[in-house]
């Protein structure tokens, strides 16, 4: 349990030099940063796997308008149009649907085994139920199924991974559902001969009639984990 110190000093413009209880947070800072044995536990991790979980998990700070970014032209419509105004600044907080959700059936709520994956993984930490067995072949029989569960997320034979890519594809197309006619079977293909998995029909209007979007969903796991140079193995896909 957090506790606040709330601090109630109505007077300290006036009286600059009363000293004032510090906010907890100012407190749990400093404990952090200069107390032995936190220093040498940061030491200790620093360039680790779980340094490297942390900072994936940590809020990431994204400029709205970048110049690689899909949603370019979108983004840059909904910049202020005055002049000097600051550009908006995007924050992604990757663990912070932990807070908001609930389940709404028995049959939705995870297991204690499935949030003791999902912590272990998010952490860097080795995964109990693959660890505490005697290490196994995947079903694709190429690779060993590593305790941090690199390989058996990544891996696309009999790891459920088309699976969860299917999952994930009804849960954005029914998001789209509120505004757009939305198609996930025989959706047309775009225009790198790519099959797409979501159709928005009528999503541009032009002179020649409505233009679909085609949607295609890439799950990209945080790291390597099959691939063909084994040396690779469990490194970050993305290092920035
Ligand atoms: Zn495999």
């Amino acid at each position: 349990m957090k506790k606040k110190i709330v601090v109630r000093d109505e007077s300290s413009a006036s009286n600059a030099d009363v000293p004032v209880i510090p906010s907890q947070l100012k407190v749990t800072h400093q404990i952090l940063s200069h107390w032995e044995p936190f220093r040498d536990l940061k030491a200790r991790f620093a360039d680790s796997r779980r340094a490297e979980q942390l900072s994936l998990r940590s809020q990431q700070r994204i400029v709205a308008t970048v110049e690689d970014s899909v949603l370019r032209t979108e983004m840059a419509g909904l910049e202020s149009l005055e002049e000097d105004a600051p550009k908006r600044i995007l924050f992604y907080t990757p663990m912070g649907w932990l807070g908001q959700i609930r389940s709404h059936r028995r049959d939705e709520a995870w297991s204690a085994s499935i949030w003791q994956t999902f912590f272990a993984t998010a952490m860097g930490a080795q995964i109990p139920v693959i660890s505490e067995k005697p290490l196994a072949a995947c079903g694709c029989r190429k690779f060993q199924i590593d305790p941090l569960g690199d390989h058996i997320s990544t891996c696309n034979s009999h790891s459920g991974a088309k699976k969860a890519h299917d999952w994930a594809v009804d849960q954005v197309a029914d998001l789209f559902r509120t505004t757009h006619k939305v198609k996930t079977q025989q959706v047309i293909r775009s225009r790198g001969q790519h099959c797409g998995d979501i159709e928005l029909a009528g999503y541009l209007a032009n002179q020649a009639g409505p233009v679909p979007l085609v949607l295609d969903l890439r799950i990209t796991h945080e790291r390597f984990g099959r691939s063909s140079d084994l040396s690779i193995n469990g490194n970050l896909h993305y290092t920035k």
